[in-house]
């Protein structure tokens, strides 16, 4: 499939759009005009004249006939180029909705973040009624993304005003697990193959942290939540747990810290002398994790675990005191059913956790979609809408409540992860990064120290190493990129408007 840009600059969001059309096909995109003889194409053009400009837009696929559109806009008008941009994006999708009997629930939009347009535009005085509108009939969402978009904005404005000025979270990375799911994006490693690396790397872990902290004094911010990510933090041992949270308590101040998150993801890292280890250390929120509770389905992605595990180390954590559990979920697993998947939320109902964090799964992770026949994978789009579908209306009659949602790039359906929770257990963390609301602070292989200048609504961004490895071979060089971040606050403090 072709997608020719013709005379315009917006190659990036047609590219996007066309890509949740077709993310089983390659997709090439070419800078020219549509040339003679082509049976399968995606043609836009812009044509400016003196006072309009012509928008056209044609999509032919095998074995169908051509649809085409265009539009005039005057050139004078407000906000002209999104106002095109926008208009192109709005004709294509009513030409690849008609061709391939694709709906996408979230219409035109296309980035990760649909709740921070419902964001700006609240900050801009519009009224929900007036966001619905313009969520439906301009972009083309659907009732229910409209509706739950607007809902998560609402929770999710009341967290970002949590967090006072200059805050910052702390994120340690952890990037091993005891196998690797074969659906997994993350810098992650089996512990099969670098078990041998992992004290080493608390070592180093250690040695950043103290850095870190020594910056954060000395430039007086103030720590709001604390996140073990990774990979799955309780590969580790209790101990190698407990000398991290001890370093960090002798080094950070953690009298302001609102939330601090372990993920203990993996059922079989979990034991109770680990449980212990983080609770003694006054952890608030950990995560275990079921994705499903299928035990076929489990072993189809590679976790070696049984549901049973999942529901016995969450019975253990319960008993043990822990009040702020997040489980999480994945619609649209390798071999998952409609009906398996109802019967995983009705189970997870069941253990009723504080938090369910929903995720779709992503196609490139889910290679078996490649090559698929377009009616499967169009089937495939709707099976997974409708286990969100039934996943939210359970969350609902339990008493759950959006509060974070972001996209990815190529999930099944084009669909969202979506956070619940109950009233009062809010994972802040995940809303600050999402949100992009304060700094966060990443130690570890694989973390990005994120500095966010509030006033400029900019955002600077330090890379550690990816791997394990190099973050050991290269440990001198994270060093000193983290001291990037006290220029950073250097630089901000000469601007005098700046938030610190
Ligand atoms: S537990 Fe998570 S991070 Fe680890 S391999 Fe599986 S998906 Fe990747």
């Amino acid at each position: 499939m072709t997608l020719y840009i013709d005379g315009h600059d917006y190659q990036y969001e047609v590219e996007c759009l066309c890509r949740m059309f077709f993310s089983y096909k390659k997709l090439n995109t070419v800078k020219e005009a549509l040339p003679d003889g082509e049976s399968e194409y995606i043609y836009t053009k812009l044509t400016k004249n003196d006072s309009t400009t012509v928008l056209y837009t044609a999509v032919k696929l095998e074995n169908s006939q051509a649809e085409c559109e265009s539009a005039t806009v005057d050139n004078g008008m407000e906000n002209y180029n999104n106002f095109c941009e926008k208009e192109m994006c709005r004709m294509l999708y009513r030409a690849l909705t008609k061709l391939t009997g694709i709906r996408l629930r979230w219409g035109i939009l296309t980035g990760i973040r649909p709740v921070r347009i419902v964001n700006r535009y609240i900050e801009n005085g519009f009224s929900d009624c007036e966001i619905e509108k313009i969520f439906k009939e301009q972009f083309y969402v659907s009732d229910e993304k409209t509706a739950l978009a607007i809902k998560t904005a609402d929770m999710e404005s009341d967290i970002i005003k949590r967090s006072g000025e200059n805050s910052f979270s702390l994120y340690l990375s952890i990037p091993f697990c005891p196998s690797r799911c074969n659906y997994c994006s993350f810098v992650s490693h089996s512990t099969e193959k670098t078990a041998k690396m992992i004290p080493e790397y608390v070592e180093k872990l250690c040695e950043e942290l103290k850095f870190a902290a020594q910056i954060v004094k000395a430039q007086d911010l103030k720590l709001e939540t604390v996140y073990f990510g990774g990979g799955t933090p309780t590969t580790l041992s209790a101990e190698q747990l407990t000398t991290l949270f001890k370093l960090i308590e002798e080094n950070f101040d953690l009298s302001g810290v609102s939330e601090y998150t372990v993920e203990a993801g993996r059922p079989d890292t979990i034991t109770r002398d680990k449980l212990k280890a983080i609770m003694d250390a006054g952890v608030t929120r950990i995560s275990i994790n079921p994705q499903t509770l299928n035990d076929d389905v489990l072993r189809e992605i590679g976790r070696r675990h049984t549901a049973q595990d999942t529901i016995d180390k969450y019975n253990l954590a319960c008993e043990m005191g822990f009040d702020n559990i997040n489980m999480d979920l994945i619609a649209g697993l390798p071999t998952d059913t409609y009906e398996s998947f109802v019967q995983t939320v009705d189970k997870v109902m069941e253990l009723n956790p504080q938090n369910v964090t929903l995720h779709t799964l992503s196609v490139k992770r889910a290679a078996r979609l490649a090559g698929m026949a377009d009616e499967v994978y169009r089937e495939q789009h709707e099976t997974v809408a409708a286990m969100l579908d039934y996943a939210y209306k359970r969350f609902e009659e339990h008493g759950y409540k959006p509060y974070y949602l972001y996209r990815q790039k190529n999930t099944m359906g084009n669909m969202e992860n979506v956070g619940f929770c109950k009233d009062g257990k809010e994972g802040l963390y995940n809303v600050y990064i999402m949100d992009e609301t304060h700094s966060i602070i990443a130690v570890g292989a694989g973390g990005v120290t994120k500095l966010r200048d509030c006033k400029r609504d900019y955002i600077e961004r330090i890379f550690n190493y990816k791997y394990p490895y190099e973050y050991l071979g290269k440990f001198d060089e994270i060093l000193s990129r983290k001291e990037q971040v006290t220029q950073f606050y250097e630089r901000c403090k000469d601007n005098k408007d700046c938030c610190s």
